[in-house]
């Protein structure tokens, strides 16, 4: 049995392929928005940098304080202590971050840095609310 194609079907189709192509629009707005996290760096209490974390942006800089220095290294939405003059190194050893609500501290350095998530944040507004 062979089923003919009418203009209905064809409306039809042409139909969901809109809808489709709408959803995969909407759908990766929106991914890039959850994406927009936020790096927040303080030093000795002060917030000395802000710094949108996504693909493909990358920085390095230094961040004076305490009795040294660290080198705070930014790499495709992620976040880590390259180098450090801290005794105890334990802010090398926290790795990279890249999740809201991650930190890195360097007591001797008196530095953090921690990630926020705005759409997160958000959500957390809604609780609060309710
Ligand atoms: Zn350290």
């Amino acid at each position: 049995m062979r089923k003919k194609i009418n203009k209905y079907d064809i409306a039809l189709i042409l139909v969901i392929i809109a809808v489709s192509v709408l959803v995969l629009i909407y759908g990766s707005m929106n991914t890039v928005e959850k994406g927009k996290k936020i790096a927040y760096v303080y030093s000795d209490n002060r917030l000395v940098g802000e710094y949108t974390l996504t693909e493909g942006y990358k920085k390095e800089f230094k961040v004076e304080g305490g009795s040294g220095h660290n080198t705070v290294h930014i790499e495709d939405g992620k976040i880590w202590i390259q180098e450090a003059t801290c005794p105890d190194k334990i802010c090398l050893h926290q790795g990279k971050i890249s999740k809201d609500g991650e930190l890195i501290v360097c007591l001797p350095n008196k530095l953090m840095i921690t990630i926020e998530d705005n759409e997160e944040k958000e959500d957390e507004l809604d609780v609060i609310v309710k």
